[in-house]
């Protein structure tokens, strides 16, 4: 399949930095969100990230100028009419995708591929509200996009093959290690990685170790680069919270239950750099 001009749904934190990496590899992409203020904003962030490469001497004025020329502001879905393939990088609400696809359903070409970035929603699902169910993958990109290097093809029970090979080959074209993954709650990264990042708070409110402690522990034990508790932070404490929840009502299986320290951070707003607090303090 030939893509050449995407759509990018949502221009926040993720919808953005997709829509950067495609206009930088050539593709003609369309970025849209619900205000015009919100695709200029996501628009600005693109520039801004772009120019500071420029400065670093690791991209010309040119290949900027090139890549923002790529980007068509859209808050207008009947774009999609003219695109071979659809990224969704909306809030994630259940409803509110299920109803962005069944609008897309309607606007894009026959063969258009439909992929939605969601962390956590099912695939399968989402395809189910659509008559083009084989057409229907996760494309599930990493923050920030530009420099996490993976891609995760999330493939539900009905999306087929030549789509799962259409977007390999545009995941290749980004320069991303791609991985195919079946459609389950979590997908792999966040069915790995947020469950140890819970066990981390489970240790630390059974009073084990310090959150210092804790951190250092995996950071010089286990040569992760960032300890598990600063990485929450980062991520979201609400964000990590939501995703134990999809794993835990995903698999019915106690093992996946939210730490009570993590759900009493939520219930505080402490929900890590975002706020200022979680479990370290960033307004000193
Ligand atoms: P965000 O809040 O930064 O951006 C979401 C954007 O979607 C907002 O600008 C919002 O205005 C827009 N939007 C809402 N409804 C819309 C609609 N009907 N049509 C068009 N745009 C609409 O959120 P984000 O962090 O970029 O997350 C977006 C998606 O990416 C979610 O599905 C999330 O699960 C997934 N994701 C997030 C991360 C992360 O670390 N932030 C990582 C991987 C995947």
């Amino acid at each position: 399949m030939n893509i050449k001009q995407v759509m990018v749904i949502g221009s926040g934190q993720m919808g953005s930095g997709i829509a950067q990496v495609l206009a930088q590899a050539g593709y003609k992409v369309f970025l849209n969100d619900i205000k015009e203020e919100f695709v200029n904003r996501g628009i600005e962030k693109i520039q801004k990230q772009l120019q500071r490469q420029v400065e670093k001497g690791r991209l010309t004025q040119e290949e900027v100028d090139g890549t923002m020329a790529n980007i068509t502001p859209s808050t207008d879905y009947g774009h999609a009419k003219q695109v071979e393939l659809v990224v969704e990088a909306a809030t994630e609400r259940r409803d509110l995708k299920l109803d962005i696809f069944r609008q897309l359903d309607e606007i894009a070409p026959e063969d258009a591929i439909l992929a939605t970035n969601t962390s956590s929603l099912s695939i399968t699902e989402i395809a189910a509200v659509t008559k083009r169910p084989n057409k229907v993958v996760g494309m599930h990109f990493f923050n920030p996009v530009p420099v996490m290097k993976l891609l995760e093809i999330n493939i539900g029970l009905t999306t087929d093959d030549e789509t799962v090979a259409a977007i390999k080959e545009v995941g290749e074209s980004l320069n991303k290690t791609i991985v195919e993954v079946k459609d389950s709650p979590g997908f792999v990264v966040n069915r790995i990685l947020i469950p140890m990042i819970n066990e981390a708070i489970f240790v630390l409110s059974e009073g084990i170790s310090s959150a210092e402690e804790i951190d250092e522990a995996m950071k010089a034990g286990a040569n992760h680069p960032i300890g598990p508790l600063a990485l929450a932070d980062l991520i979201g404490l609400d964000v990590t919270l939501s995703i134990m929840e999809v794993l835990y009502t995903g698999f019915k299986d106690s093992k996946y239950r939210p730490a009570p320290l993590l759900v009493k951070h939520v219930e505080a707003g402490l929900l890590g750099r975002k706020t200022g607090k979680g479990f370290f303090d960033y307004t000193k």
